[in-house]
């Protein structure tokens, strides 16, 4: 079965789609915690970051350089952004295809939240 990713990759599911190339995909949230919120989701369906491979250093890498342009293109490279990565249940993942949240456009606040 796809992930629901990549059905918004393939198409099947409509998302707000902001870059996309040969490696990775990007979109808004559906839900945003911040004015600008984008879901930037390696096209290779990879659950969680447990099962990232040295195989995979280079498009991992990738991400982060996706994340650079489009927080460039959407005006807040300067103010600064916040990047995340959420592993399995105890880091909240909800959908397992490995995907990096860049949230900015005000202040994050402090890193973690407190129990
Ligand atoms: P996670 O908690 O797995 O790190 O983050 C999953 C994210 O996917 C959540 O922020 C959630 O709002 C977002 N999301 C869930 N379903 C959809 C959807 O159908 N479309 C889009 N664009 N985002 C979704």
């Amino acid at each position: 079965m796809p992930s629901l990713f990549s059905k918004i990759i393939s198409g099947e599911i409509p998302a707000d789609i902001v870059y996309r190339d040969d490696q990775c995909t990007a979109f808004r949230d559906i839900q945003p915690q911040a004015p600008v919120h984008v879901l930037i989701v390696p096209n290779k369906e990879i659950p969680t970051v447990n099962d990232v491979t040295a195989e995979d250093e280079q498009l991992v890498g990738h991400l982060f350089t996706v994340a650079a342009r489009i927080a460039s293109r959407e005006g807040i490279a300067a103010d600064g952004y916040r990047l995340l990565v959420n592993c399995n249940r105890h880091g909240g993942q909800e959908v397992f295809h490995l995907h990096m949240h860049l949230m900015g456009g005000r202040f994050m606040g402090p890193m973690v939240v407190r129990k």
